[in-house]
C-alpha cells in the first residue's frame, strides 16, 4: 500500500530509519500540523469535564502527544485539544481514525484494519465501537466549526 504521506526528515534522517519508522514520524507531523491548523477553529458548547454550558477555557500547557491541553475555569479540569470528536481521549492519532472510518463504511473486516493502521485488534474494535456509537449520537457536546 502507498502512502500519500509527505516526508518531513532529512534524507540524513531516514538513512538510519526503518521505513515503519519513517511512516509513524511523518504522520505525527502531520497530525501535529493539523491540529495546530484547526486549533483556532474549536468551538465548546460544553466542558466536557464538568458539562457547564458556555465554558471559559484557557490554554493550558501541552499534553505528553504534544497536543494543546485547555482548562475549564469553572471545575479547574484540563482536557486535549484534538481534530474532531472522535479522538478525543484517544491514543490513536486522527489518520488512523480516517483510515479506520473509511475501513468501517466499506464493511472491511477488524483484521484488515488492523494490519493497516498497525495497532491490535481490539483497539481497532473499541475504535470501530466508539465510531458506530458516534454516529447514533445524535447530540454531541464537542463541535468543531
Ligand atoms: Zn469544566
Amino acid at each position: 500500500m502507498t502512502t500519500n504521506t509527505q516526508s518531513f526528515l532529512t534524507e540524513h534522517a531516514t538513512s538510519h530509519l526503518m521505513d515503519y519508522q519513517i511512516q509513524k514520524i511523518n504522520r505525527q507531523i502531520q497530525d501535529f500540523i493539523h491540529v495546530n491548523q484547526e486549533i483556532d477553529h474549536y468551538h465548546f458548547d460544553v466542558c466536557p469535564k464538568c458539562g457547564k454550558k458556555h465554558p471559559r477555557l484557557i490554554k493550558a500547557g501541552l499534553a505528553n502527544s504534544g497536543k494543546q491541553m485547555l482548562k475549564c475555569k469553572d471545575c479547574g479540569k484540563r482536557f486535549v485539544i484534538d481534530r474532531g470528536q472522535l479522538t478525543f481521549y484517544s491514543h490513536q492519532p486522527a489518520d488512523k481514525w480516517n483510515e479506520l472510518i473509511i475501513d468501517t463504511l466499506e464493511g472491511n473486516s477488524l483484521q484488515h484494519t488492523a494490519a493497516s493502521i498497525d495497532v491490535h485488534e481490539m483497539t481497532v474494535f473499541r475504535m470501530r465501537h466508539k465510531f458506530l456509537k458516534f454516529l447514533e449520537d445524535e447530540e454531541s457536546p464537542i463541535c468543531t466549526q
